[in-house]
């Protein structure tokens, strides 16, 4: 075992504690298929589009789990360290994880997606010890901007699949490019312009609302990990009272309780009723949806979204 190895395995390990069976870090590459670990489903899609029939992809927080509050587990170690290549999203969206990651680098062949970004296309906010928004997701063409990372790490690591990350990449980027007008369209039914308010549990759209000319307001902030304060809870009544917005969307891996908190307050403090936008129309924020459901793929995911923020403000 190499030097550098045997340091990652040391980082892995030493932050969990009675964890046994700890072996090696990134295992040589032989032959496909290429073995991908993703924190989030979003990333995970875009590997399986990217590498096609050369690769194998497992996802450590599956549909459902907020990334910002998901703590690494022991067997999250065991697969981090069985894989080729582990994709991240980077900009401290893996709060909890950020360690794990940033002390790996160069040890480990993981690669923040995010990493292929012009930090000046990037929107500041503070989550979590980072200094930007890392939802860039629901900006299609930045997400798009990520398909590069993950395409140049494969054909480094799998030099003989080229053709065929190369092929597939530029597939999904037509398709992005596709999606996004898509739905750009489909949001020109949201009007007149100050219709065009989405608020949710927390702001995981900013980059939507850049993105798509909304205005966006979550109860807590970028980061589910603090907790909204009695100010913040306020301020979104008198916002949502005042300009009588008709609805608010709760998310599949947020608690949906604050936003009831609100809602019942904007009827007590305003006689103002807000519509609790949920259930099977929750949105997707920061995972996908289980297998056989809209949000299943990360385009179903926008579609879904779309489609049930225009049934709710048009
Ligand atoms: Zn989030």
């Amino acid at each position: 075992m190499c030097a550098l190895r045997m340091a990652l395995v040391a980082v892995l390990c030493g932050a969990v504690v009675g964890l046994t069976g700890c072996s090696s870090g990134s295992p040589a590459f032989d032959k496909p298929p290429v073995r991908v670990v993703c924190t989030t489903t979003m990333i995970a899609d875009m590997a399986k589009r990217v590498g096609g029939d050369r690769v194998t992809v497992d996802t450590l927080m599956g549909p459902g789990i907020d990334p910002h509050r998901h703590l690494p587990t022991a067997e999250d170690r065991r697969k981090i360290e069985g894989a080729h290549l582990v994709f991240f999203n980077g900009l401290h969206l893996e709060g909890k994880m950020t360690d794990t990651f940033e002390k790996s680098r160069g040890r480990i062949r993981g690669y923040a997606i995010t990493d292929g970004i012009d930090k000046t296309l990037l929107r500041h906010a503070d989550v979590d010890g980072g200094e930007h928004d890392p939802h860039v997701w629901f900006d299609v063409l930045l997400w798009a901007k990520c398909v590069g990372t993950v395409k140049d790490a494969l054909t480094a690591l799998d030099p003989a699949g080229k053709d065929n990350y190369e092929k597939n990449a530029v597939a999904y980027l037509k398709e992005l490019e596709a999606l996004d007008r898509e739905i750009r369209a489909e949001l020109e039914k949201v009007s007149p312009k100050e219709s065009r308010v989405l608020v949710t549990s927390h702001d995981a759209f900013g980059y939507f609302g850049r993105a798509y000319g909304f205005e966006v307001k979550g109860l807590q902030g970028v980061s589910t990990a603090s907790e909204s304060g009695t100010k913040d809870v306020k301020e979104l009544v008198d916002f949502l009272g005042k300009n009588k917005i008709p609805a608010v969307f709760t998310e599949t891996s947020v608690p949906e309780a604050g936003l009831k908190t609100v809602l019942d307050a904007c009827k007590r403090d305003h006689g103002h009723t807000v519509k609790l936008v949920g259930g099977e129309d929750a949105l997707y924020s920061d995972a996908l949806g289980e297998p056989g459901t809209p949000g299943e793929t990360y385009a179903g995911m926008i579609r879904h979204n779309v489609k049930v923020i225009v049934g709710a403000l048009k």
